[in-house]
């Protein structure tokens, strides 16, 4: 398990969406630099991260003590504080960090981040409002939609589909998508193929534009 430079984040900010994601990271062997002004929160994770401190983010001189600026990667995982945000996102542009990652709250906040040198912005309550509204109303299990209106769902076989193969159903030219993987009770996911037959109860998933793939898991 080589741990180059890449693999090494500083995560600020340890609410509910940092601390998340910088156990993930660890959990994927990355070291990781956890930064809260909040000494008990910084207490609770310093045995999960790689080094954990406390630190006000917006200070320069305290992050170039920490040695921030060797980071290749940083993640603003501050949130409600627009001001601590922005101001830590800024100074992370400061120090030329090649990736910067940050958390906004609204679109806004989003725009301000991208102004002050956030090279990628996410909007996880957003999002996930946008996500789970075609969960809420279809028979989709997930959902995950890309720019251009194009998704991937994991959906059950709908029963028109069921006993024939995908080559003969003619998935693709009939209904517009591509059955991409196939999950059978108790098995774990395999890629589909033209001579793949469904069964009952398969799971499946599915890409192609979001109104194709809708349709396709809403067929019975
Ligand atoms: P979430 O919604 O993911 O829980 P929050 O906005 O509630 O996110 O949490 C952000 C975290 O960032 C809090 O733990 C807070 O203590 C921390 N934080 C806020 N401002 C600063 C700052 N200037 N320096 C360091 N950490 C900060």
């Amino acid at each position: 398990n080589h741990k180059g430079p890449a693999s090494r984040a500083v995560v600020i900010g340890l609410g509910r969406f940092g601390s998340s994601l910088a156990l993930e990271l660890v959990e994927r062997g990355s070291e990781v630099l956890a930064l809260d002004n909040r000494p008990l929160l910084v207490q609770q994770f310093s045995d999960a991260v790689t080094h954990a401190a406390v630190a006000d983010s917006t200070d320069p001189e305290v992050l170039r003590q920490l040695d921030v600026p060797e980071f290749q990667r940083a993640v603003v995982a501050i949130g409600d504080d627009l001001e601590a945000s922005i101001l830590t996102t800024s100074v992370l542009s400061d120090f030329e960090i090649p990736h910067i990652w940050a958390k906004a709250v609204s679109r806004q906040h989003g725009r301000i981040l991208e102004r002050v040198g956030a090279h990628r912005v996410v909007l996880p309550e957003h999002d996930m409002g946008e996500r789970v509204a075609h969960l809420v109303t279809g028979r989709m299990l997930d959902y995950i939609e890309f720019e251009d209106d194009y998704a991937l769902v994991k959906t059950r076989a709908p029963g028109a589909a069921v006993g024939h193969s995908l080559g003969e159903t003619k998935v693709r030219s009939k209904y517009g998508v591509t059955v991409v993987g196939i999950k059978r009770p108790n098995e774990g996911f395999t890629y589909a193929t033209q001579d793949t037959v469904l069964e009952r109860g398969d799971i499946l998933i599915v890409s192609g534009r979001s109104h194709d793939v809708e349709r396709f898991a809403d067929l019975t």
